[in-house]
């Protein structure tokens, strides 16, 4: 602006750089209507002078032709039509928007002034209708007469800002959608409307993810295609088929980077924009999973025809596609954590299902100690309702005497996240306490924490009880142990565990500091006493037997023998296992000496005493016929001849004692036929005198293989136990019979029965039931025929009811007469 005159030297002045300046002064002005520009008006040159130094864009349209002049700032406005556009008239260059300005352009000649922002303008500068965004004002620009000459026009393009502003708002848009869509159709469709607002950058879209085994991509939404009724294919897949799709798929999972195909006027046919364009250009844009680079779908794009495919379109695709890649992750892991709820929600309702179907109580509690779930059980047991156990409630049911331990241990279990037990009491719904277990352990989520305790609470009353009662018993046993020198043990088989008392160790002659294993016990023992002490042990601690036994240890400090009693009663635990078996043991060595030398007496004795009553008997025998039966005497003689008869029975069961003692009891075993045997019994028996009637029932010919005279010994004893045990008159019954290969012999009396609790004694040497204590009687009938009838593979049995009767019944196997 220095030089304002007519002849001002800008145009010749050296102006390195200014591409326009360096233009207008060469160009040949003599063929437009403006002539030479020393012929210029003055106005005219300095607005040029203006538009040429500034750095903003700016023309000047000259004269009616409306003559182009403008700037280096203007250059990209113009694109390819410069350098032509220089010296031409506006009019002609920017032919595509004439429509658009034309009018006021006349208005500008007309003296108005005009101003534009953000206008939206078609440009052909690029080879193509482009869209263009501008902010312009035109104003009258006046000759050196003051009369109009021409417009001047400042202009700004604001294209990048109006695109960069609409995607920017685009992307946001899809960015809020994860928030609002929990489900991946929902959130396809939404995206997919999202798009279709920016049409101008995207003329139809279509989503596709692929599939899990990786070779499909489904169709999630599409929009609508412009122009066409064709929709977008419901999958695409790679290296099938020749289509474009499908090579552009490969290609786009290889480079992982937006693909574009163009010139696909024959695909998209009769796809077009809605000013009528066609559309030919479509960009796949990869969905790759967030932070990977993993292809998991893909966007598929119509581009506008009014766009250059430049680094920021294609910067905006990118970004959609990676917001969108976000929205699906996010919605997927939310599907994926309510799969989890559903699945944890289905197991928990199994649980319950489970939980409340066994018959314990099961609860689960929170890492904060509250009680979230109690099983049905807890209901039947304890009367409380939910609202009454949740939390803490349940506390209310324990023992008041437990209650502050309870609380301790499992408010330390709790913080400690250590497993817990505890036995306690807890009141059932009708007020009663009950001694329960409770374990409970600590329960973590699949990522390691801590959420709560889960356990189980067991009945364990009885048990408990029963470990009272046998430690009261075990101390009123020690005590008597400890007063009578009785030497008591304590076995826990299943951990091999045996504890003897001081008292036990010096029976056996045992040091007191040596520890004891049931091997040392069987060691001790008299050899030929060991395996059946071992049965009898084996058999106490199966339960099926009451262990009492007499056995000889040979004493390791004297190596003396000695002769022990040893009672015990074994516990069995719920497997039908003894997991204890405590008991006595007790030196009878002197008592055994005492009996002994008892049996040898009776032995002596009874030998000595048997000769001459035989004598006495058979003269006795011989008196009676002789007298015969009408003698005054005779009563008398009769009298004589049944005690005498009765004693030397006496004196035969004393001698058949000491025999069974010693092991001495002869046995003369033959083929006999065991009905005649009792027949000829009966019949031989004075049974008269007693007035008892008889009641038999014989089966005729049942063999036996046994001693004849020892088994009419079985019979004598039991039909005179049947008489003596029942009042006078009463009915005897006799019964037997064969079957299956066993022989049964049963005899029944309606007499004085016996108390339920005597009947396994009965057959022991010397025992006397109460009922039977005003008869006589010396306790050994039973203990020998018992004797007898095991000798001979037999069994007896009793059945009783006092003051009603008693009925033994016999069983022996029966063979076939040789
Ligand atoms: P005893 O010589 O005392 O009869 P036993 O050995 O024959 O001896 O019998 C033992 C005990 O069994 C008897 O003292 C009696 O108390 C009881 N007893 C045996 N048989 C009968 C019976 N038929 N009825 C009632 N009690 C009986």
């Amino acid at each position: 602006m220095s030089e304002l005159n007519a002849n001002s030297s800008w145009m010749e002045s050296p102006e390195d750089g200014n591409i326009m300046l360096e233009l207008i002064r060469n160009k040949d002005w003599s063929q437009t209507s403006l002539g030479e520009p020393e012929h210029w008006p003055r106005s005219l040159k300095v607005g040029l002078d203006i538009i040429l130094h500034s750095g903003y864009p700016m023309f000047i349209w000259w004269g009616p032709d409306l003559i182009m002049f403008h700037n280096d700032a203007y250059l990209p406005v113009l694109g390819q039509k410069h350098p032509d556009a220089l010296g031409q008239s506006a009019r002609e260059v920017w032919a595509e928007v004439w429509g658009q300005i034309g009018g006021v352009v006349e208005n500008v000649f007309r003296g108005e002034e005009f101003h534009a922002r953000d206008l939206l303008m078609y440009l052909g500068r690029k080879g193509f209708m482009e869209e263009t965004y501008w902010t312009f004002s035109y104003s009258p620009f006046r000759d050196d007469n003051g009369a109009i000459g021409g417009l001047f026009c400042a202009c700004n393009e604001e294209s990048a800002k109006i695109q960069q502003q609409r995607r920017l708002s685009c992307i946001k848009d899809i960015s809020s959608l994860s928030a609002r869509y929990r489900e991946l159709p929902a959130l396809g469709e939404a995206t997919i409307k999202v798009l279709e607002k920016n049409a101008r950058d995207i003329q139809f879209s279509a989503l596709y993810l692929r599939r899990d085994d990786g070779l499909k991509f489904d169709l999630v939404a599409g929009s609508k295609i412009m122009g066409s009724a064709e929709t977008f294919p419901a999958e695409l897949q790679p290296l099938v088929g020749e289509g474009d799709e499908d090579c552009m798929i490969d290609h786009l999972q290889k480079s992982r980077q937006i693909v574009i195909a163009d010139d696909l006027e024959q695909v998209l046919e009769e796809v077009r924009h809605e000013d009528g364009k066609p559309i030919n250009s479509v960009a796949m844009v990869p969905l790759l999973k967030p932070g990977q680079q993993e292809v998991t779908g893909l966007l598929l794009c119509g581009l506008s025809p009014y766009l250059e495919m430049d680094d920021e379109y294609k910067n905006y695709l990118t970004l959609t596609a990676a917001q969108i890649s976000t929205a699906i992750a996010d919605v997927r892991s939310f599907e994926k954590e309510r799969k989890k709820e559903i699945a944890l929600a289905r197991s928990e309702k199994r649980f319950r299902e489970m939980a409340d179907n066994v018959p314990l109580i099961i609860w689960v509690t929170d890492k904060t100690g509250r009680c979230t779930y109690i099983n049905k059980q807890w209901g039947i047991y304890s009367g409380q309702s939910e609202s009454m156990w949740k939390d803490f409630g349940w506390l209310e049911a324990v023992h008041p005497e437990d209650l502050e331990e309870v609380k301790t241990n499992f408010q330390y279990a709790t913080e400690t996240r250590t497993p817990y037990t505890q036995n306690y009491r807890l009141k059932d719904r009708a007020g009663n306490f009950y001694w329960h277990v409770d374990s409970g352990l600590p329960n973590f989520d699949e990522n390691y924490q801590f959420v709560g305790f889960i356990g189980a609470v067991f009945n364990i009353h009885e048990q408990k009880v029963a470990e009272e009662q046998l430690k009261e018993k075990e101390e009123k046993l020690r005590l008597a142990a400890a007063a009578t020198n009785l030497g008591t043990w304590d076995y826990y088989p299943l951990d091999g565990i045996l504890q003897w008392s001081d008292i036990c160790k010096e029976i056996f002659g045992i040091p007191v500091r040596e520890d004891m294993t049931y091997e040392k016990f069987l060691d001790a023992l008299h050899e030929e006493d060991r395996e059946r002490t071992d049965l009898k042990v084996r058999a106490a601690l199966q339960g099926t037997e009451h262990y009492d036994i007499e056995y000889r240890v040979v004493r390791r400090t004297d190596g003396k023998e000695r002769w022990i009693r040893a009672t015990g009663q074994s516990y069995l635990n719920d497997k039908n296992e003894a997991y204890r078996f405590i008991g006595t043991a007790q030196d009878i060595t002197d008592r055994k000496l005492a009996e002994e030398q008892k049996d040898d007496f009776l032995r002596i004795a009874g030998h000595e005493l048997r000769t001459p009553l035989t004598s006495i008997a058979g003269y006795l025998g011989l008196l009676q016929r002789m007298i015969g039966e009408q003698e005054k005497t005779r009563p008398f003689l009769d009298k004589c001849l049944q005690s005498t008869l009765k004693m030397r029975s006496l004196i035969t069961d004393f001698l058949d004692i000491s025999k069974v003692e010693r092991g001495e009891l002869s046995f003369k075993m033959e083929t006999a036929n065991f009905s005649a045997i009792v027949k000829d019994t009966i019949d031989n028996m004075d049974l008269a005198a007693t007035r008892h009637v008889l009641d038999l029932h014989l089966e005729p010919d049942l063999y036996i293989y046994g001693d004849e005279e020892r088994l009419e010994q079985v019979v004598v004893n039991l039909l005179s136990n049947a008489q003596k045990y029942s009042p006078k008159g009463q009915t005897i019954k006799v019964q037997l019979s064969g079957s299956k290969g066993r022989i049964f012999f049963r005899i029944q009396d309606q007499g004085i029965g016996m108390q339920q609790k005597e009947v396994e004694k009965i057959f022991n040497k010397f025992y006397r039931a109460a009922s039977g204590s005003k008869v006589k009687g010396m306790g050994l009938g039973l203990y020998i025929v018992k004797k007898i009838i095991d000798y001979h593979n037999g069994e007896i049995r009793v059945q009783t009811v006092p003051g009603k009767g008693t009925q033994f019944t016999v069983e022996f196997p029966e063979i076939e007469p040789s």
